[in-house]
């Protein structure tokens, strides 16, 4: 350790306190990320209390040139939390900023500190009887401040929008440790350019997110889910058109999942199967997942699925199709799709591409993308599924039956991932739909943007961070 950095950490301590200053062994929940694919090491990890406290702490690490990870609930998947192994990067871990600030009902909004965790502000918004729809899998660790920097998606995006949508404002420390209040709370504010905007989605390059005011919306009076076996993916966006055209805004999800990733929900999740397991639906079907959120009653949703589906089934786009007769039989619905990625993990490791096409040519993208990586690699399994009516798929690979993962995925990782991209490129799709780019994509980025988007990019960095103080070297290459 260098001496400068025994004096930062001394500034750090006398500034947020003893306690809030972390360093040595026992760091690995900072350290390492979800998915244990990035293993960093860090100079410390320090935890302010508030936001004045965030902006000393960039302050001092600006003065001695060590640069700062922003962390939340650490759930990120592209590695964009976590430290890099160098022991020279401060973790600014921001759990503690986790006060709600304000409700203000009459304008449907609430304000909060970066580091709640997305499940508690849901059950703050819950209490006031209002409701705070972002909501993906993480939420019960995630946080607010995680969940705009990386524009969160989840599960009501086709409702709601993204992280960005449910965000009327922000308050930021800048790289040169002041504060930015932007926490008006307007939905209508065109006074030049959208700051917000900027640092929403920003994956912590650009400043560090301390507040936000988020959008909240009346709570459904119902929530009813319905199954549907449809015959391939062609059916499954007929079915998303109709249900659009009968269910209107009340349509809260739509997502797809293809055989062999229900089979591997059946195979690692005793109990759970598509209840027409057994049923003459061909074994090539893929399952829809419909949701519907009512402001009237639940015999009200059922009645709008109904007709959706009755329709689609005239005309063949459903074999067989479900509706929840109940609360508990709805989440059970939900449980199906939202066991997958376990069900994946208990299967192998495998390839990951969290991807976007328009949803017109995502039938042609799978089977155009299906028969190059079996080109590539005979017998890959491929396990599709996701939000199909945000036009964004998880397109996964496993190895090939009875093939040792770790070996294939080093052997085959760069010619599929080349396969998929060049597909998701043909098809005017985005190599991120959810996730972000951090570490894992921050060359194939470098790879698929235009000369002319990476040059802006690179400009907004320069101009907010100069010092490159904030995550060097994720979302961007180094300077
Ligand atoms: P972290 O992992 O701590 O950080 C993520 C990034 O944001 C990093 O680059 C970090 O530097 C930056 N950051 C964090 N806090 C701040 C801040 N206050 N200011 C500035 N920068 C900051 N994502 C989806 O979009 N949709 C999903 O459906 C989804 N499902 C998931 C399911 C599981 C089981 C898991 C583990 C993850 C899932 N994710 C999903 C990934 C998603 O990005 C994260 O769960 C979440 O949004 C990140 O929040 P976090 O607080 O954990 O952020
Ligand atoms: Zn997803």
């Amino acid at each position: 350790v260098h001496t400068n950095h025994d004096e930062l950490l001394t500034h750090l301590r006398t500034t947020v306190g003893e306690a809030s200053v972390l360093t040595g062994d026992g760091l690995e929940a900072y350290e390492v990320d979800w998915r244990k694919r990035y293993r960093g090491r860090a100079l410390a990890v320090v935890r302010p209390r508030s936001t004045d406290e965030v902006a000393a702490v960039v302050r001092l690490c600006r003065r001695h040139g060590v640069a700062i990870v922003p962390q939340g609930g650490h759930t990120g998947l592209v590695g964009g939390g976590t430290p890099d192994d160098s022991g020279r990067q401060v973790v600014l871990q921001l759990g503690r900023l986790n006060r709600v600030r304000a409700f203000d009902e009459a304008n449907f909004s609430m304000t909060v500190e970066a580091g709640c965790v997305l499940q508690s502000v849901q059950e703050a918004a819950a209490a006031r009887g209002l409701w705070f729809p972002l909501s993906l899998a993480a939420e019960g660790s995630c946080t607010i401040g995680g969940n705009l920097a990386t524009n969160a998606g989840g599960t009501q995006v086709l409702r709601f929008g993204n992280a960005r949508e449910l965000c009327l404002g922000l308050e930021v420390v800048t790289a040169d440790g002041q504060v930015w209040d932007g926490l008006g709370g307007l939905r209508k504010d065109n006074t030049g350019y959208s700051l917000r905007d900027l640092f929403i989605g920003s994956e912590g390059t650009l400043g560090v997110i301390t507040a936000a005011v988020l959008q909240l919306v009346p709570r459904p009076v119902a929530q009813v889910t319905a199954l549907a076996a449809v015959p391939d993916l062609d059916a499954a966006v007929s079915l998303l058109r109709t249900a659009t055209a009968r269910c209107g805004a009340s349509l809260t999800a739509f997502e797809v999942m293809n055989p062999l990733s229900l089979e591997l929900v059946a195979r690692h999740v005793p109990g759970l199967s598509p209840p027409w397991a057994g049923h003459a639906v061909p074994p090539s079907a893929w399952t829809v997942l419909l949701e519907v959120s009512d402001g009237e009653s639940e015999a009200h949703a059922q009645a709008l699925l109904e007709s959706a589906l009755g329709e689609a089934l005239e005309h063949d786009h459903v074999l067989e199709a479900l509706v929840a007769s109940s609360v508990a039989h709805s989440r059970q619905f939900w449980h199906l799709r939202e066991a997958i990625p376990l069900a994946q993990a208990a299967e192998g490791l495998n390839l990951k591409h969290d991807i976007s096409i328009p949803v017109s040519r995502i039938p042609a993208f799978v089977a155009a993308t299906d028969r190059s990586v079996q080109a590539v690699s005979p017998g890959a399994r491929m396990v599709t599924f996701g939000h199909l009516g945000d036009g964004n798929l998880h397109y996964n690979v496993q190895a090939p039956a009875g093939v040792e993962p770790s070996g294939y995925l080093q052997a085959f990782e760069p010619a599929i991932n080349a396969c998929v991209y060049d597909a998701v490129q043909a098809h005017g799709g985005s190599i991120s739909a959810e996730h972000g780019i951090g570490a894992l994509k921050r060359d194939e980025l470098e790879r698929r943007k235009s000369a002319v988007a990476l040059a802006l990019m690179r400009s907004i960095k320069q101009a907010l961070d100069p010092a490159d103080l904030f995550n060097p070297g994720r979302l961007l290459r180094r300077r």
